[in-house]
């Protein structure tokens, strides 16, 4: 066996040159995108009024399972990629496990996560195409801070509608986008009917990530040469994020690595499908019988107690409807210190992966949570988002079954980005005031009860 290094970083040359299409493998697809005015598939062209072109027609691709990165993509993810894949020496030390763990680090940019990956590629196929400014929602910050960068580098005029409860929590966020050139607007606002409406009928909100998405469409739909663009859930997104699986797979490849275990947290489902990609592709095609499990909170269960129904992907009820896990776009998630992962609906990806069977689920409770990034800060250096210490938490105990049983497993989980804005978070970890909060059967039948009839 080769010797493997502490941190395998792959050279420029060993970069990826395509992105994975899971959907060009997958015996069954998931179901289309329908249009809510009249119940029928959205046509590319209904959906080019919203989104980019180039981004539609990737919607829409399920044939070719790879789809090369332009080379004026590739240029913006020299400067932050390949990120590293760090074998957690002291992890296992630790944890006194036969098992191997290995994770994927995408923290290492400024916007501290990976969703610059999907961003990078938005704002390049929006340039090519003559698009003169951009909105988007950001709840915890990540994403509008990732897109703030890439608009920035290609020249975009962006508004990011920032969730208001996030906006007043999080201020140094929203000075790194307005840093970048972007204006931060909290929502609900006055700049929009969607948000007077809610703020109408609601004055005192701190906002949702589905009432930001709603602000944000109706300013690109009424805007000319402006296009929304979403930082999670479509299968574009997903397509971007494959780079994260191109590169492990690599990584694997050339220091034999054979994982047994990958684990990623979900939220949308970006990350994640983006890390499995092409792992996905070979067992579906029979070629590998790796576990793969993604981690979700307790508090905002969408696979593990979701419907799998056609639903809004905003509270507004104006996007296009996806047949998704969903906890019903009327859920409200209890304030849950992972932002990134309160979103009623998933990927329908992930969904129909999981729905036939590819992967598992399973749901994690915030203490528990941060019991495992506090473990994994003070043992592997890295100060971890809150979102990404879910995968940590279910990588520590694969860990730990590999101990009783003696199993010398490799794990390999996605380490998504960096909790330095998350700081509130950790002080109330580490004052012991962070709650658990688990939705009722009650509390899930009022979201699934705003679910529509299809
Ligand atoms: C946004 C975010 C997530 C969750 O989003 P996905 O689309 O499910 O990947 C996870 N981790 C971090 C650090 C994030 O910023």
């Amino acid at each position: 066996m080769k010797a493997i290094p502490y941190k395998i970083y792959l050279s420029e040359n060993e970069m990826p040159r395509y992105w994975y299409n899971m959907k060009a493998v997958m015996k069954e697809l998931p179901d289309p995108i329908l249009n809510p005015a009249t119940m029928k598939p959205c046509t590319q062209e209904e959906l080019n009024q919203l989104f980019c072109t180039e981004l539609v027609k990737q919607e829409f691709n399920t044939t070719d399972e790879y789809i090369e990165i332009p080379k004026g993509i590739l240029d913006f993810y020299k400067m932050y990629r390949p990120s590293p894949l760090v074998r957690a020496y002291c992890l296992e030390k630790e944890l006194d496990t036969p098992a191997e763990i290995y994770y994927k680090f995408e923290g290492s940019n400024t916007s501290g996560s990976h969703k610059l990956n999907s961003a990078a590629a938005q704002v390049y196929y929006a340039k090519e195409q003559g698009i003169t400014s951009l909105t988007t929602e950001t709840g915890a910050g990540q994403w509008g801070t990732a897109l703030s960068m890439a608009c920035a580098y290609y020249n975009i005029d962006l508004t990011v509608y920032m969730v208001k409860i996030s906006a007043e929590q999080k201020p140094y966020r929203k000075a790194v986008m307005e840093t970048y050139g972007a204006k931060v607007i909290p929502s609900p606002s006055n700049t929009t009917e969607a948000g007077r409406k809610i703020l109408a009928e609601n004055p005192n909100t701190s906002g949702s990530l589905g009432c930001a998405i709603s602000e944000a469409i109706e300013v690109a739909m009424k805007t000319k040469n402006c296009r929304y663009v979403l930082g999670s859930v479509l299968d574009h997104v997903l397509l971007h994020q494959s780079i994260i699986g191109q590169e492990t797979k690599i990584a694997c490849e050339k220091y034999d690595i054979r994982p047994d275990i990958i684990i990623g947290c979900v939220g949308g489902g970006s990350n994640f499908g983006g890390l499995i990609a092409p792992f996905i592709g070979e067992k579906i095609q029979g070629k590998s019988n790796v576990r793969i499990i993604g981690v979700e909170p307790a508090s905002c269960p969408s696979l593990t107690r979701g419907k799998y129904a056609y639903d809004f992907g905003d509270t507004g009820r104006t996007t296009p409807l996806l047949k998704m896990y969903t906890l019903g776009s009327g859920f409200i998630p209890s304030p849950n210190h992972a932002g990134g992962l309160r979103y009623h609906g998933m990927s329908p990806i992930i969904s129909k992966l999981y729905h036939d069977g590819y992967i598992e689920a399973c749901a994690v409770e915030q203490t528990k949570v941060f019991e495992a990034a506090t473990l994994f800060a003070r043992r592997e250096g890295i100060l971890p988002a809150p979102e990404s210490a879910h995968a940590i938490k279910v990588a520590i105990d694969e860990a730990l079954k590999c101990k009783e049983t003696g199993e010398k497993k490799t794990i390999i989980f996605g380490l998504t980005g960096t909790g330095y804005f998350d700081l509130a978070a950790y002080i109330s970890y580490n004052e012991g005031t962070m709650t658990d909060y688990i939705p009722t059967d009650e509390d899930l039948e009022k979201g699934f009860a705003t679910i529509p009839k299809v």
